[in-house]
């Protein structure tokens, strides 16, 4: 019997028993893991009564593997991912030294998952810090292998960044540069290649969620040639792969040109009430602006490595889930895709029995519905909510509850199961 997801012509396939290899992670990794594993199987069965069950499969890498084997990330931990497709993760120790900067960047780079996806909504109970939190529901794609994050960077005073300063002086005719001898380089590379994909991800992912707008955020103001590319790239894909099923503010602008406003706002309404997905774009200031002030004119959100970083977390801020946020980084071209807790590993909470497993149980709901099983996602979700509306959560959140009565991690699960 076939236990592996397997893709075919960009389809996931997948088995009613799929093996799927977890990483528990550390610190409070193994806490979190527990409670997650534990409310996954009890949906799971509420869901598919018996039909449906995954394997799971542990597989190391963190300070446990180093431990263990002394190896941070072994082979088979990435043959693992590279196999079964899907995999899911708590948190990990960032190494300090030695050859890998970061586990989660090996990982990203290895299986070349260039969406790293992040959900953004309000849980009704969890204190925010801004008025009207239920406004805010959104969807990151924020694109997780170009940009000035690729790395690509020289510090000030090496032979290195001398050398690239000549190139550009010399081969390039760049005067620009302020303070010449102290400046450190970095690059930023912006493909076509790497923005399409990225954007069309986004827009597939509207369509098959009847979700209204994709907005593109980008700084193209000032860098215009890679995040004004990304912008001008977005807009031509979205015209040509999806034009009956589009309609973006460049066709409007272009209407607007030759025909006047009260032209393209009609062709706008008409494609509105057609249901057609609406493609816009902002510029990266604006848009953080415009979220604290109209949240609501905003669905799914497309965009590059920096600012998707600063996106993220203000999103997450404003719905009070900094702590519960969860994340997947995919490829949606090979399938592979990687859940996972997105905050850190809690040294000082460790091992007491008070970490919150919302943000892997979240990042599990992710994956369920990127299986398929949305039942099981549905379940935990409910369960989620019913629990934060009457101030039962783990202290981190409880604390801030006007009715918050916290719990253990033990005990939340528990009330988690009891509502599923
Ligand atoms: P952290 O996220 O571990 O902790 C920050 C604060 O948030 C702490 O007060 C912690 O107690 C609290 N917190 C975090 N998760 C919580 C949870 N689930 N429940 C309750 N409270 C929670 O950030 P840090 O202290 O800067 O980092 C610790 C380690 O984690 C470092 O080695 C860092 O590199 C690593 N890290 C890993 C990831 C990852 O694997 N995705 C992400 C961030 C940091």
């Amino acid at each position: 019997m076939n236990q592996q997801v397997l893709i075919a012509n960009g389809q996931l396939i997948v088995p009613d028993n799929p093996i799927i290899p977890f990483i528990e992670g550390d610190g409070i990794g193994k806490e979190i893991w527990a409670a997650a594993n534990k409310i996954f199987d009890k949906a799971i069965e509420k869901a598919y009564q018996g039909k449906r069950k995954v394997e799971w499969h542990e597989v190391l890498a963190g300070e446990k593997s180093f431990n263990l084997n002394g190896n941070w990330l072994p082979d088979e931990t990435m043959n693992a991912f590279k196999k079964y497709l899907i995999g899911i993760k708590g948190p990990l120790t960032t190494p300090v030294g030695g050859g890998i900067r970061s586990l989660n960047v090996a990982l990203r780079q290895e299986l070349d998952l260039y969406v790293c996806l992040r959900p953004v909504r309000w849980f009704k109970g969890v204190e925010s810090p801004v008025k009207y939190p239920e406004k805010v529901n959104m969807t990151i794609f924020r694109e997780n292998t170009e940009d000035i994050y690729a790395g690509i960077e020289w510090m000030q005073g090496t032979p290195e960044a001398e050398k690239f300063y000549q190139f550009l002086s010399e081969q390039m005719g760049v005067k620009k540069v302020r303070f010449p001898k102290t400046s450190s380089f970095g690059v930023k590379p912006v493909s076509i290649e790497g923005s399409e994909r990225l954007i069309r991800s986004a827009i597939n992912y509207a369509l098959q969620h009847n979700l209204p707008s994709v907005t593109l955020v980008h700084k193209g103001n000032i860098m215009k040639f890679t995040e004004g590319g990304f912008k001008q790239w977005g807009y031509e894909l979205a015209e040509k792969e999806f034009s009956d099923a589009v309609f973006t503010m460049n066709q409007y602008a272009k209407i607007q040109k030759t025909d006047g406003k009260a032209t393209a706002d009609k062709a706008l309404n008409d494609a509105i009430s057609a249901s057609k997905l609406i493609v816009k774009d902002v510029i990266c200031d604006a848009f953080l602006q415009n979220t604290l002030l109209n949240p609501q004119d905003y669905s799914v959100v497309a965009t590059l490595n920096l600012n998707g970083d600063y996106v993220s977390d203000q999103l997450a801020a404003m719905v009070g889930g900094i702590g519960i946020a969860p994340g997947a980084n995919i490829n949606y071209l090979t399938g592979h895709a990687i859940f996972e807790a997105t905050h850190g590993t809690a040294p000082n909470i460790a091992g007491q029995n008070q970490a919150n497993p919302s943000s892997l149980l979240l990042s599990g709901v992710m994956m369920f519905d990127y299986l398929g099983w949305h039942e099981v996602g549905q379940l935990i979700t409910q369960a989620m909510e019913t629990l934060f509306q009457q101030g039962k959560a783990t202290n981190d959140l409880a604390r801030f509850m006007q009715n918050g009565q916290p719990l253990s991690t033990t005990q939340f699960t528990q009330a988690v199961i009891d509502n599923l």
